[in-house]
């Protein structure tokens, strides 16, 4: 299949662009076979169509939901759950300089800011999933925009090689999912170059403790720790990061997360409390996230 070699030849270049991580190329080409995953093979049938027609609704609608975005392609938008402009608009103002620079991003989902961080003068980027799924929108998005230096790896952060080798690294609305944040945060450090920044995003409470949710928060599962920005500048500080500021506070709307024609589940405004929208269902502060970067001696 043509999707196969196009998904063997993308792994391929990482030999120029990631060789510090050529250990990984084995558990990445395992994971992409049609027996690792049950929907797979209409994963990559919606590929193959891309490749010989081009842009093609059909074929993208085979691999929702579509999370983060917005994707425009010509006359098609994908509106997506996520409207993730809205976060790189708050992010990038307060980002080191990228040109030239190698990213890593830690659950990236589909890969939306790698290529808004390739806009923006990026060399390359190293997006990380372990949702197989985002992975293959990424593959989709190239097989249409043609080939680029964002991958998708399903890989989580536990699995890397813990080499400094990126300039920048990035780590937005995982660390929440995390048991043990300190380990997250120490991970990334052991990724970043010396000289190098990290950006760690997260849900927040305004308050003077964490959140440890009992069950759910806005409905969402396994929620860990919903820390306080005090907590996330400790958390950076502890591992070695300094120069740790928050750049940017904000309510998450209404309008920047929910469902759409392209992600058919229950989104954020289900999650919220009809009587009360400055509180979830579960009676916890309804979401605000934080951004916060520190630098790496
Ligand atoms: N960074 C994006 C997506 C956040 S959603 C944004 O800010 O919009 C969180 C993502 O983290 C999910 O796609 C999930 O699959 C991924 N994830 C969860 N655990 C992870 C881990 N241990 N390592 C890497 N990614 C992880």
């Amino acid at each position: 299949m043509k999707s196969e070699a196009f998904i063997t030849a993308e792994l391929g270049r990482l030999d120029e662009y990631l060789p510090e991580w050529d250990n990984v190329r084995s558990t990445l080409l395992a994971r992409f076979s049609p027996s690792f995953h049950g929907d797979q093979r209409r994963w990559l049938s919606a590929i193959e169509d891309l490749l010989a027609e081009g842009c093609s609704e059909a074929a993208l609608r085979k691999l929702m939901p579509w999370r983060k975005g917005p994707w425009l392609f010509g006359e098609l938008t994908i509106d997506t759950e996520w409207r993730s402009d809205w976060k790189w608009a708050r992010l990038q103002p307060h980002l080191n300089p990228l040109s030239g620079k190698r990213v890593l991003d830690v659950g990236c989902g589909n890969g939306y800011f790698g290529g808004r961080l390739l806009e923006a003068g990026a060399w390359g980027v190293i997006g990380i999933d372990p949702t197989l799924l985002y992975c293959m929108q990424n593959f989709a998005v190239a097989a249409i925009k043609g080939t680029a230096n964002n991958w998708v790896l399903p890989l989580t952060l536990e699995e890397v090689p813990l080499r400094s080798c990126f300039d920048t690294v990035l780590s937005m609305g995982v660390i929440y999912h995390r048991k043990d944040p300190l380990d997250h945060v120490h991970r990334l450090f052991e990724c970043t170059l010396s000289g190098g920044e990290v950006v760690l995003e997260s849900l927040i409470v305004d308050a003077h403790q964490n959140l440890h949710p009992s069950d759910r928060y806005a409905r969402m599962r396994n929620i860990h720790v919903i820390p306080t920005t005090a907590q996330m500048i400790n958390w950076l500080t502890q591992v070695g990061f300094v120069d740790a500021r928050v750049v940017d506070i904000t309510p998450t709307s209404l309008e920047e997360q929910r469902s759409t024609d392209w992600m058919r589940f229950e989104s954020l405004p289900e999650a919220l409390d009809p009587q009360d929208p400055s509180r979830t269902v579960e009676g916890h502060p309804a979401p605000v996230r934080a951004i916060v970067i520190a630098q790496k001696p």
